[in-house]
């Protein structure tokens, strides 16, 4: 299909109990694509009862959901997978135009964001109990599992497919509802997902999909509603720690994946050409926004002449441009606001005396681009090194001992993910042990993977999504103690 082709033939209207019907007011929310600022199609902007309907389905399709087979939710999220591997191209289209990166990119996202499905129709009928004798030998003790019940999610627009697919796939799995509702910037390819597994066989009323632009009016009641047993949300912490107070009224069960400051340290012993190619992906991969992109670069004094120079000229190869050309490596950033929150950042370090080795600008012309920037010197009080960037822009900063850079490394009251580099196999242990990060990628720049439990400590969140322990977030525990 066509670009055009392909944004019709996309739902627009609110999923609800098996219908697609526009808002109860009529409103609609404009989607752009960032690369023109031009406008793509209007989605339903969904009211407070339009939210609070989607929560009534979902409520009445729980028990009937949770009753089905394991095997038969599973076989959906199989077939889902394989119908969302075969429209792989239109899919990266989608993604590409609503929120911006390379269609190379998007593909990346598919497979990434499709391999949760496969991996939770594994996992499906791999649901667990327990039988056990107690200690005296007086009781027998049985634990079973259940579906926490209707799921409220919540998912971020860089990741259009994988935010989703990676809390979609344990909910169905485990037999849970749910109501999804994600960024007002990228709505699209979440619509088309809905149609697609509507396609597969999912029953009404099992996932339901709002799109609002009345974000907070419209997610408060449903968070508040003692019908709802859990919410999920990936994005930012801000947004996240008022979620976790709005959630404390109904006691919910609560998973947070939220942003991240990544440290990126190359030691002495470092292999630095394999280091720089981590570097890439841990910096570019998706533009820079992504929770796991890294933030803080801090390499050891020794290497980092050699370090600055080689990754310099990798980011000055890059081709700036509209994700759908060919031969482009960088989209532009997301909407007006994120490109000036960059360049904020990067004005902040200069004005702290950093050095801007390369870029530091949006580009001009039309669209939300930023150039690929490397900044060195950077003093660690620099905003750009305390806070999350979310885009093309790698602050480099030496360190001299180990216990510095733990030391650095540590101090953020984010814990997501860190990357070290070191070919030294008890150093990398003692790192990785003191360093304060929920995941940790060694000699690689990246960490995402549907099979591992991908989630932060401290202001990153708790939760975790994807390996044995995502489906987990969907189940609660019930123990039964029976007398022989
Ligand atoms: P965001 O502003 O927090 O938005 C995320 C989602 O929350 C969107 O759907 C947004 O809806 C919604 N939202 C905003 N305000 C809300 C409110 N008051 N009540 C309920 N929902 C609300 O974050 P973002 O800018 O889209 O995403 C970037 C952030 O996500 C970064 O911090 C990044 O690190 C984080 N992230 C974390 C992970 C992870 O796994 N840890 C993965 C990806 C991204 P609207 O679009 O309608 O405002």
């Amino acid at each position: 299909m066509n670009p055009a082709q392909l944004v019709s033939s996309v739902p627009t209207g609110l999923l609800i109990g098996g219908t697609w019907r526009d808002s109860s007011d009529g409103a609609t929310i404009k989607v752009e694509d960032p690369s023109t600022g031009e406008v793509l199609t209007a989605v339903a902007d969904a009211s407070v009862e339009d939210g609070k309907a989607a929560l009534d389905a979902a409520v009445a399709a729980q028990r009937d959901w949770a009753a089905t087979a394991p095997r038969d939710r599973g076989e959906i999220l199989r077939a889902a997978f394989e119908k969302i591997s075969a429209r792989a191209d239109d899919f990266a289209m989608l993604m590409t135009l609503e929120m911006g990166k390379t269609l190379a990119e998007s593909k990346g996202e598919v497979t990434y964001g499709a391999e949760f499905f496969r991996w939770f129709a594994e996992e499906a009928v791999r649901v667990h109990g327990r039988y056990s004798t107690s200690p005296n030998g007086a009781t027998r003790l049985v634990t079973m599992k259940a579906p926490v019940g209707p799921t409220l999610m919540i998912t971020p627009w860089n990741f259009p497919l994988a935010m989703g697919t990676r809390k979609i796939g344990p909910a169905i799995a485990a037999g849970c509802t749910m109501v999804v509702k994600p960024a007002g910037q990228t709505p699209l390819t979440m619509l088309a997902l809905a149609q697609l597994l509507e396609e597969c066989g999912l029953p009404p009323g099992v996932l339901n999909v709002i799109t609002t632009s009345r974000t907070g009016e419209v997610m408060e009641p449903i968070i508040r509603d003692p019908r709802l047993r859990k919410l999920t949300f990936t994005g930012s912490t801000p947004v996240g720690r008022k979620l976790v107070e709005q959630s404390a009224e109904q006691l919910l069960r609560v998973s947070m994946e939220l942003g991240g400051n990544a440290p990126f340290i190359v030691f002495e012993d470092a292999d630095v050409d394999r280091a720089v190619e981590g570097a890439m992906l841990a910096k570019m991969r998706n533009i820079g926004e992504a929770c796991t992109a890294a933030n803080r670069f801090y390499v050891h004094e020794s290497l980092m002449e050699e370090f600055g120079r080689k990754f310099a000229d990798r980011m000055k190869a890059l081709t700036l441009g509209r994700g759908t050309d060919e031969g482009v490596d960088v989209g532009p950033l997301i909407d007006a606001k994120a490109r000036d929150g960059v360049a904020e950042l990067v004005q902040d370090a200069r004005d702290k005396g950093a050095e801007i080795v390369l870029g530091g600008k949006p580009a001009e012309g039309r669209g939300y681009f930023f150039e690929p920037t490397v900044v060195t010197g950077v003093p660690k009080d620099a905003r750009v090194m305390t806070e999350e960037i979310f885009g093309p822009v790698a602050p480099i900063a030496s360190f001299a001992t180990e216990e510095e850079v733990l030391e650095l490394a540590n101090s953020t009251e984010y814990g997501l993910v860190a990357y070290v580099f070191t070919n030294d196999l008890s150093r990398m242990l003692r790192v990785t042990e003191a360093l304060e990060f929920g995941m940790i990628g060694v000699n690689q720049g990246i960490v995402s993977n549907p099979a591992a439990p991908f989630g932060g400590v401290k202001a990153s969140g708790f939760g975790r999504e994807g390996g044995f322990e995502g489906i987990e977030e969907y189940l609660e525990t019930k123990y039964v103690g029976i007398a022989p």
